[in-house]
């Protein structure tokens, strides 16, 4: 089962929420031996109240990058979209938080877009 740092994930929580109605997206990094998440990684993007765009060269190339994290600003929407199951398709391991993101406002995917259980560290 995937592990991640509870400290870590707070700050997500905190900074999805100081960004919010925009929604927030990051990279995750860690050890993939070990399924254990241990930072995250910013990249620039646009995001406003729908969506985030990036550009794919600017995903840094990073063997530790190992998932994705990001944000749906409306209310318990936690579940991937059409744009999404396409991008967590190149991760292990996928997290969408939604509002009002608090502790248990989020849910895992795995690169099949299923859901998994993660464990706090
Ligand atoms: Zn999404």
């Amino acid at each position: 089962m995937w592990k991640i740092e509870k400290k870590l994930f707070l700050e997500i929580l905190n900074t999805t929420k100081q960004l919010y109605p925009k929604e927030f997206l990051c990279f995750l990094g860690g050890n993939k031996q070990k399924q254990e998440i241990t930072e995250f990684v910013f990249i620039p993007n646009k995001s406003n109240e729908n969506s985030v765009y990036f550009q794919e060269q600017d995903i840094p190339f990073d063997e530790n990058i190992i998932g994705t994290i990001h944000s749906h600003p409306s209310y318990s929407n936690l579940y991937p979209s059409k744009a999404d199951k396409k991008i967590f398709q190149k991760y292990f391991i996928n997290i969408i938080i939604s509002f009002p993101f608090g502790e248990n406002d989020y849910k895992a995917y795995n690169q099949k877009s299923e859901e998994i259980n993660i464990q706090f560290i």
